[in-house]
């Protein structure tokens, strides 16, 4: 039997643990410092209060356990690794492994040089700074319905700092509630607007042309304020600062312009990037050691034009599969290619049951239709996982 160990239940650490499954002399550990697995793409919905969190995380234990004995939980941070020695070190413990994946995945990264971003921004990347800004939202709709008097009266400001993918998800998808809700609660919910900010002269800087246009409209119908080639300089507890010597009001602010490798990789000797990202072989194997992979948005990973990839779920898929492939074939003693992530296409959800895509670099699609491809994605990944815990579930019953 040989021991893989994977650390990080994120899309990547999840989907290497399906692909491994199948081979039978494998044994496998994973171990992850939350009991659940965040479904970090479904943020937007649970943010503004169309999920529920049962949607949007699922127990790690009880989806181990649906692998019948094969795969252990292990609910514990990993602190440091020793390549050498083939030892992962956990606060109180430590475990040997055959082959190590790495999967942690990435954080927000508030920057320093914007003064006061940290203190008084959420982020969405962890489920419990995006519990907060749910709460806090709701909170801020139900005092709206209420008219309550002397909190929050007249206009006020949610601000989304970052206009890529999650922050121009994020921000539709608030907006969209906003103005459902404005048919039942009132015309208080009109007061609250949505800000979103980027320096880039763009939203969804990097993406295509397409994509651009139609979620720019989308996000203009539903009342949402872009504001482009603006750069914050600072963030206090009333106000947003830009280097213009502009400034806006603001109730809530949610920061979505940046990531950084998770902190494991601080403790791990291998090149990295400016945002802590491990600089990884063509197969994925950290310097000097073909035993060890790093997979999903820990690592930074190129398409065949050596253009950097934007981290996503989808990569952090694709690089599992080639992963555990690439670990079946080692043990075999068989050579393997370079990994190849041919990323085919994104769909961006805009509130309600909108969404743009562009798939196989021809398809564009946007409204209702891409609307209903996105959820038939994100569906089949969430019945995958409940497919997991009701096998758990019936293993125990026996
Ligand atoms: C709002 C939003 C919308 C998005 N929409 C999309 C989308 O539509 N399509 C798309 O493809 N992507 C989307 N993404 C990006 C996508 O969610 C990420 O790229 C993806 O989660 C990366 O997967 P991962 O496995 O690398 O890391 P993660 O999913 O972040 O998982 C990392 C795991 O590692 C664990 N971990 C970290 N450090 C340790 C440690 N030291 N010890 C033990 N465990 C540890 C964490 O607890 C976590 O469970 C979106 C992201 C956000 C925030």
């Amino acid at each position: 039997m040989k021991k893989v160990m994977v650390i990080g239940g994120g899309y990547g650490g999840l989907r290497a643990i399906e692909t491994l499954y199948k081979y039978e002399d494998i044994a496998i550990t994973l171990i992850d410092k939350n009991p659940y697995h965040y479904l970090q793409t479904e943020a937007y919905g649970y943010i503004a209060g169309r999920f529920d969190v049962h949607e949007v995380a699922i127990d790690l234990k009880n989806w181990c356990e649906g692998f019948k004995d094969r795969v252990t939980f292990i609910h514990k941070e990993a602190t440091s690794v020793n390549f050498e020695e083939k030892i992962v070190y956990l606060d109180d413990n430590e475990l040997s492994y055959d082959y190590l994946i790495i999967a942690t995945g990435a954080k927000t990264h508030f920057f320093s040089f914007i003064k006061g971003l940290r203190e008084n921004s959420y982020g969405v990347k962890n489920l419990q700074r995006a519990h907060n800004f749910r709460v806090e939202f709701e909170d801020l709709i139900y005092k709206k319905l209420r008219h309550e008097e002397g909190y929050q009266e007249g206009e006020l400001n949610i601000a989304v700092g970052g206009a890529g993918l999650s922050g121009v998800e994020v921000a539709a998808e608030m907006a969209y509630v906003l103005e459902t809700y404005s048919k039942t609660i009132g015309d208080t919910a009109k007061e609250i607007h949505i800000y979103l900010i980027d320096a880039s002269d763009t939203i969804l800087p990097g993406m295509g042309k397409y994509s651009i246009e139609k979620t720019k409209k989308r996000l203009e119908s539903l009342g949402v304020k872009i504001l482009t080639g603006a750069f914050i300089n600072s963030v206090d507890g009333s106000h947003i600062y830009f280097k213009n010597g502009e400034k806006i009001p603001y109730s809530f602010m949610i920061f979505t312009g940046g990531i950084k490798a998770a902190e494991l990789n601080d403790s791990v000797k291998n090149e990295k990037n400016s945002i802590n990202q491990l600089i990884a072989s063509p197969e994925l194997n950290i310097q000097d050691h073909e035993e060890v992979f790093a997979i999903g948005d820990c690592v930074q990973i190129k398409d065949s034009e050596e253009n950097i990839l934007p981290p996503t779920a989808q990569v952090a898929e694709k690089s599992a599969e080639y992963v555990a492939k690439t670990i079946r074939q080692r043990i075999d003693g068989v050579e393997s290619q370079a990994f190849d992530a041919d990323v085919q296409g994104i769909f961006i959800a805009l509130g309600g049951k909108y969404a743009v895509g562009e798939m196989f670099k021809y398809i564009k699609v946007k409204g209702y239709i891409a609307y209903l491809l996105k959820k038939a994605i994100t569906h089949a990944y969430y019945l995958g996982l409940r497919f997991r815990i009701n096998t758990g579930f019936k293993n125990r019953i026996r």
